[in-house]
């Protein structure tokens, strides 16, 4: 049984076309890319043009992209690397639904004594509060560090108004657009953003290859010393194959946008669908504007984990928020900061779709979600 995949802001699937550019680079173009002899120039050359890629997907220039092993690490590498750089101010302003790579991370530094941490709250439906933004961002600000869209419910940020209040008190900007790329268009240079990360397994790139746009003139410290690649910013040989694999996947996914609206219509359907048929359900982070692939949709009543289980049982890859290990589930810090009620935030279930999935694998969704959603609220109110 092939398994139906809606997990897809979790990771990717390799495109085909991804898989076959990067094939070559393990077996005949294996040179390291920094050796003079003609299977490094090789490497190199396919290193290159894959900067160029990632460049046009999010809109700057190639001379700005460094490559890292995947968002974790643009993400650190922007974070730490420009405090290390720079001694005098030391407030970050960030938000409180970050991705764990961010949010823990500035935690961590908090607790370390080295920055003052503001972390600007969300509405309802995830949406960030400007005025709480602006008034957090004072002369002291080093970074605000946000997200273009959101990993759980997919709601996409006004990335531009916040880096334009920002720069307007001489801080700089970092977007973590790991969700976002290839979903929609980016543009580094229209955001206006001083750092952009991106992680090529989320747009069918294999694991391992990420990238972190730097404006040209801005310096950051690296996060480790070695043979000065990337820059000098992330010594170790590259990840050839990886980074091959992401700018084929840039390139795709690129040649692909105009055709996302299909996603867009197969996660309309679904939840359309689903909201129609199952009573006290609703959806995570609408009506704000959400990525076109992500339907986040909460049971009210019913434990969004077991529902991925029993999806699974049938062979549907879908994710829950809030994992139930010691029989005491918690709700995730997204729903938290949604202050979503306990009824909702437990039952919530995201369906994450890509350029993949196809209607039928919907209507199955469509037509086993009742029943499961049936055979559990009785049991678990009978078990209250
Ligand atoms: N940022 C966001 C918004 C994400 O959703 C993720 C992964 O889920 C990351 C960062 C981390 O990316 P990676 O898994 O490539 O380290």
């Amino acid at each position: 049984m092939t398994a139906i995949y809606l997990d897809n802001n979790a990771t990717t699937l390799v495109a085909d076309e991804v898989l076959a550019a990067m094939t070559p680079y393990y077996r005949e173009f294996y040179g390291n890319p920094h050796s003079a002899h003609s299977l490094g120039r090789k490497a190199n050359e396919g290193l290159e043009q894959a900067r160029r890629s990632v460049a046009t997907l999010i809109g700057c220039d190639a001379s700005e992209v460094v490559f890292t092993s995947c968002g974790t690490e643009g993400n650190a590498l922007a974070i730490r690397g420009l405090l290390r750089g720079t001694p005098d101010r030391r407030r970050i302003v960030t938000t409180a639904v970050e991705h764990p790579s961010v949010i823990t991370l500035l935690r961590a530094l908090q607790s370390e004594g080295l920055i003052e941490l503001v972390v600007v709250p969300v509405g309802g439906d995830g949406e960030i509060d400007l005025d709480a933004m602006r008034a957090a961002i004072d002369d002291t600000t080093l970074l605000v560090s946000v997200m273009l869209a959101q990993n759980e419910t997919g709601v996409i940020h006004p990335v531009r108004a916040i880096a334009d209040l920002a720069h307007a008190r001489g801080a700089l900007i970092h977007v973590d657009a790991v969700q976002a790329a290839g979903k929609i268009e980016i543009s580094t240079r229209d955001l206006d953003a001083d750092f952009l990360t991106i992680s090529g397994h989320k747009f069918h790139a294999p694991k391992g290859g990420g990238a972190l746009a730097i404006r040209r003139g801005l310096t950051l410290a690296p996060l480790w010393y070695g043979g000065g690649q990337e820059l000098g910013l992330r010594s170790g040989t590259e990840a050839v194959p990886s980074l091959i694999g992401l700018g084929a996947a840039a390139e795709l996914a690129r040649s692909h946008l105009h055709t996302f609206s299909e996603v867009v219509a197969l996660r309309d359907r679904l939840e359309s669908s689903v909201v129609s048929m199952i009573d006290n359900v609703s959806i995570n982070g609408a009506p704000q504007p959400r990525l076109g692939n992500t339907a986040n949709i909460a049971f009210h009543d019913t434990a969004g984990d077991a529902i991925v289980r029993a999806l699974d049982a049938g062979g549907i890859c879908a994710s829950a928020g809030a994992a139930c290990d010691s029989g005491k589930a918690e709700p995730t810090a997204t729903m938290k900061a949604m202050r979503k009620p306990l009824n909702v935030a437990l039952g919530a279930v995201r369906f994450s779709l890509s350029r993949y999935t196809i209607a039928d694998e919907i209507d199955t969704v469509v037509a086993v979600l009742p029943r499961i959603i049936r055979e559990m609220r009785p049991l678990q109110s009978a078990t209250r």
